[in-house]
């Protein structure tokens, strides 16, 4: 084969790496802490807080260069942790007022506020990266180079 067909079947496999599966796709894989892009298991994520620099199916970074990322996903972090917590705190005390109970409140949402982002801390990642990969667009330098060749590899 010849050096210029290699480089063409290398470009469509870069090609396809690059095709985005669409926003609510990627969210609802983000949502079960799946790499948004690829739906490869447990995305970049190599135990439930620790991080790999990219993912470990398709290589895709998930910084992609932005010092920034984790402030987003520490605003998806309080959406989705928060949001929830203050509808139903604030559905208790509108069906409980003046009689608030405080102290089992205090018992059941303080665990909770703790608890839940701790569960959801990887799905704050998936999910801000499904929106991050819908905003900014995708380039084949936003794959691990050492992720693809390694992979190219077990291809042949
Ligand atoms: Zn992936």
């Amino acid at each position: 084969m010849s050096e210029g067909s290699d480089a063409a079947i290398e470009g469509a496999r870069i090609l396809g790496l690059v095709t985005s599966p669409g926003f609510v796709r990627m969210m609802a894989r983000g949502v079960i802490r799946r790499c948004p892009w690829c739906g490869g298991r447990g995305a970049f994520f190599t135990g439930w807080f620790a991080k790999q620099p990219h993912c470990r199916t398709c290589g895709l970074q998930w910084r992609r260069g932005d010092v920034g990322f984790e402030l987003g996903a520490a605003a998806i972090a309080a959406v989705i942790t928060l949001g929830p917590l203050l509808v139903a705190l604030g559905i208790t005390l509108a069906v409980t007022w003046p009689d608030t109970p405080v102290g089992p409140l205090l018992a059941v949402f303080l665990p909770l506020a703790l608890l839940v982002p701790i569960l959801t801390y990887p799905l704050s990642y998936t999910m801000w990266q499904a929106i991050d990969l819908t905003w900014r667009e995708v380039s084949p330098d936003d794959f691990s180079a050492e992720h693809i060749a390694a992979r190219a590899l077990d291809a042949d």
